[in-house]
């Protein structure tokens, strides 16, 4: 399994008692495939997230990525695994206004030490894949809502990441601009052979997922898809 959560319990403070988020949740993801995760606003959904993605460390229970165990990993430890094999993809696309969507994805790179060159010549092939090909030198307020997010996502995996994590990336777009995006997580899921968790909102994204896992007040449940037949 790509992505691994065993038992994970994560609590925040909250006045003089603890809020539980995350109230032992398992979850398996392997590669090439797309699950989502639905359920209620504040269900502990974008806390899952920000589990798997290193970002938070739980209060206990396991968190493996590729192969590594990182729950009792240091920050540094944390900060390289998230960087080598996990790509995120928020809600707003917070890409940087003054660049273009080609440098979108330099950034990254640059940060990560990488050759320019061939940094230019992934991020071009991830436009391509994304299908904006034609919109590398387009800047954010010359993209559609739509486009920003094809942009966002191709930017998550120029660290050619095993784990993609996307929270809601439809909550902004039209229903037909979002059906564009899920079935791109879905083509890039199969093509990049990435253990993909997606939350969403959008019930009819579900057509296109492996998996459907319902988050309710911090605990998980496995369903099947609902097909359309
Ligand atoms: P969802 O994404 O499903 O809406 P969240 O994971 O954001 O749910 O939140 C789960 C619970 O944890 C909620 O009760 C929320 O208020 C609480 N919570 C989330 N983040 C924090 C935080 N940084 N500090 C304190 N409480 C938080
Ligand atoms: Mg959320």
């Amino acid at each position: 399994m790509t992505l691994k959560l065993t038992d994970v319990v994560l609590t925040y403070p909250d006045g003089d008692r603890t809020l539980t988020a995350l109230d032992h949740v398992s979850l398996a993801v392997a590669p090439g495939e797309f699950a989502a995760v639905v359920g209620p606003s504040g269900s502990g959904k974008s806390s899952l997230l920000a589990v798997a993605a290193t970002l938070v460390t739980p209060a206990s229970g396991g968190v493996s990525i590729a192969g590594q165990d990182v729950s009792r990993a240091g920050q540094a430890a944390r900060t390289k695994v998230r960087r080598d094999h996990v790509g995120i993809v928020f809600q707003q696309a917070n890409l940087l206004p003054s660049l273009t969507a080609l440098d979108q994805l330099l950034v990254m790179a640059h940060l990560a030490g990488e050759s320019p060159r061939t940094a230019a010549e992934r991020a071009r092939e991830l436009l391509l894949a994304v299908d904006l090909g034609g919109k590398e030198h387009k800047r954010p307020h010359q993209l559609s809502g739509g486009e920003r997010q094809r942009v966002n996502i191709a930017r998550a995996l120029m660290n050619s990441p095993e784990v993609l994590l996307v929270d809601e990336p439809t909550s902004a777009l039209d229903h037909h601009r979002g059906e564009r995006v899920v079935s791109l997580l879905a083509d890039l899921t199969r093509k990049n052979d990435l253990a993909t968790v997606m939350v969403t909102h959008d019930l009819a994204a579900l057509a296109a997922v492996d998996t459907v896992l319902t988050m309710s007040d911090g605990r998980l449940a496995e369903g099947t898809p609902p097909r359309a037949h």
